[in-house]
């Protein structure tokens, strides 16, 4: 492979604005907060910020624009994505959607703190649409203040890049800037509004059209605006699938709901939970978008929920992010049904959903236990049994799959001269107080691991090709929440070596890492409480 060094400066970036070319735009070009009718976006200029500073860039998302290195380090890279400096090329708009909040249509939302810079010609010919988040007030937000924080801004840039590395479909971050500026937050929603220090991450994607986008335009009867962008969609973001006609609706829907069902699968696989699964928050091209109040399991809880504002029905808890994805896509389905107008056609199409997930996820937790393929027989009854097992106790999901793969299975061990704890040795790291576990504990789980070792040998793959093949799928280094809090904490001193240290690790989240161990530990006790750690708000 031919290896081409990225060497372009801002101004040579070349754009592709379709959006703004092609789809109809609100006449208003100011800011005021308002209702938009039959329009898709409305455009709108980045408020100006005092003194903008560069905590961090993606070097990855910068070598994909075709950047160069030397460019991200400019006073001019800063300017441009504090967004002080528009580049001539650009063409800043925010987006019309609505969105299903909570299981409750809410009307408009929009773009109300997310700028779209325009669509750049990146490197391998794709386009990519460059966004501020948090880069002042917009048409769509309502009575808030468009700005983001620090904190989030943390949280939204070196998750986004860490998801990357997980290989888990995700909109990508540039780079995080401080505003200079100090913006006032009640982070807890309790009556105690601070000051912290403003931020913006410029997000990068093919795409960011949600769910949202669609059924607002349905919900006011606007649908000669809604063909309008399903067009757009099919022509710009699903080309493969051919000239926009029923069918193509139709296939593109069944594409949505494919990619949708393998990205819940991928969440689970590495124990994230978003958070707040809200239609808006549904990117059409099945990635992980929007990141706010999400969270990252330590022990193992399909009914843990990071966001306090869904702390007491949990809507969006772990395990119940497959059943939402479907709830969203039903709402996706009814927003396009004038176009298609055939209820057993989508109907169908939603199926793909059920489909690809009942095959998927099956697969995805064979992988991790480091079978070569998933059988109904015996795999479905231990998968429910380890799911059973792993809240027993408190037990560290990320630890517990890495300390799974040095299960010895070869024949030269036979069970019978194996005692149970001999057995559970390997895995006593993974639980946070291993003290708690009773003889009944252990006796269910030497069971569950004989069982298991049982079935590994099976396949007939060596120990240590399966341990490669569990360590591909199983991350060693994930964002724990408490580790973003840290990296905040330090930043908001004026330290940013924290954040730029979690972001190289978290580039090689499989691999060992040897030095590197300290990010791959159990939550300590002091974050089990701490706000920002086991409880995030939509506030940020
Ligand atoms: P979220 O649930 O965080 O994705 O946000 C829901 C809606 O609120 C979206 O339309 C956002 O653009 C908007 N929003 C959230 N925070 C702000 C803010 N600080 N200023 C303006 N709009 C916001
Ligand atoms: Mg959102």
């Amino acid at each position: 492979m031919h290896l081409r060094l990225a060497s372009k400066t801002l101004d040579e970036l070349v754009f592709d604005n379709r959006f703004t070319r092609e789809l109809p735009a609100d006449p208003d070009e100011t800011n005021r907060p308002r209702q938009v009718f039959g329009a898709c976006f409305s455009r709108v200029q980045p408020a100006k910020v005092r003194a903008p500073s560069l905590v961090a860039h993606s070097a990855e998302v910068t070598q994909e624009l075709g950047l160069s290195s030397d460019t991200a380090q400019s006073e001019d890279f800063v300017q441009v994505f504090s967004g002080n400096r528009v580049l001539q090329a650009m063409d800043p708009h925010a987006t019309c959607y609505g969105g299903h909040q909570f299981g409750h249509w809410a009307g408009q939302l929009g773009d109300g703190r997310a700028i779209n810079l325009g669509d750049v010609v990146g490197e391998g010919g794709a386009r990519l649409t460059l966004q501020l988040k948090g880069a002042g007030p917009t048409p769509y937000s309502r009575s808030a203040d468009g700005l983001a924080v620090l904190r989030s801004s943390v949280r939204e840039f070196l998750c986004s890049e860490a998801m990357f590395h997980l290989r888990v479909p995700t909109t990508r971050a540039l780079s995080l800037v401080l505003t200079g500026e100090e913006v006032m937050r009640d982070m807890f929603y309790d009556g105690h509004p601070a000051l912290e220090p403003g931020a913006i991450v410029c997000r990068v994607a093919p795409s960011f059209t949600r769910f949202g986008n669609f059924e607002i335009f349905t919900s006011r009867g606007e649908i000669d605006v809604l063909r309008k962008l399903a067009d757009y969609t099919i022509r710009n973001d699903f080309p493969h699938l051919g000239e926009p006609s029923k069918e193509t609706y139709l296939a593109c829907f069944e594409e949505v709901c494919r990619k949708t069902a393998e990205l819940i699968v991928d969440w689970l696989r590495v124990g994230f939970v978003h958070g707040v699964m809200n239609t808006d928050n549904m990117s059409i091209l099945g990635l992980t978008i929007d990141y706010g109040p999400y969270g990252w399991l330590d022990d193992f809880d399909l009914d843990w929920t990071p966001n306090t504002t869904d702390a007491s029905g949990r809507r969006y808890r772990f395990g119940h992010q497959s059943s939402i994805a479907m709830w969203n896509l039903v709402q996706l389905a009814n927003a396009i049904h004038p176009l298609i107008e055939d209820i057993p056609a989508i109907q169908a199409g939603l199926e793909v959903y059920t489909k690809t997930f009942e095959k998927a996820w099956p697969a995805m937790m064979a992988s991790k236990l480091g079978f070569e393929s998933y059988r109904k027989e015996p795999d479905g009854e231990s998968f429910a049994e380890l799911q059973r097992l792993l809240r027993l106790v408190e037990t560290d999901m990320t630890i517990f799959y890495r300390r799974l793969a040095t299960v010895a299975a070869d024949a030269s061990e036979p069970d019978d001269d194996v005692g149970d704890d001999v057995l559970l040795e390997p895995l006593m790291d993974a639980f946070y107080t291993p003290d708690v576990l009773t003889a009944e504990h252990r006796q269910r789980w030497a069971l569950w691991l004989r069982a298991y070792r049982a079935r590994l040998r099976e396949d007939a793959v060596s120990g240590t090709v399966r341990r490669e093949r569990m360590d591909a799928v199983n991350p060693k280094y994930v964002l724990r929440n408490y580790m973003a809090q840290l990296a905040t904490d330090k930043a908001e001193e004026g330290d940013h070596s924290l954040v730029q240290e979690l972001l190289d690790v978290l580039r090689h989240p499989y691999a060992e890492q040897h030095g590197k161990e300290e990010h791959a530990q159990k939550r300590p006790d002091w974050a089990r409480d701490r706000a920002g750690c086991s409880m995030l708000s939509c506030s940020s």
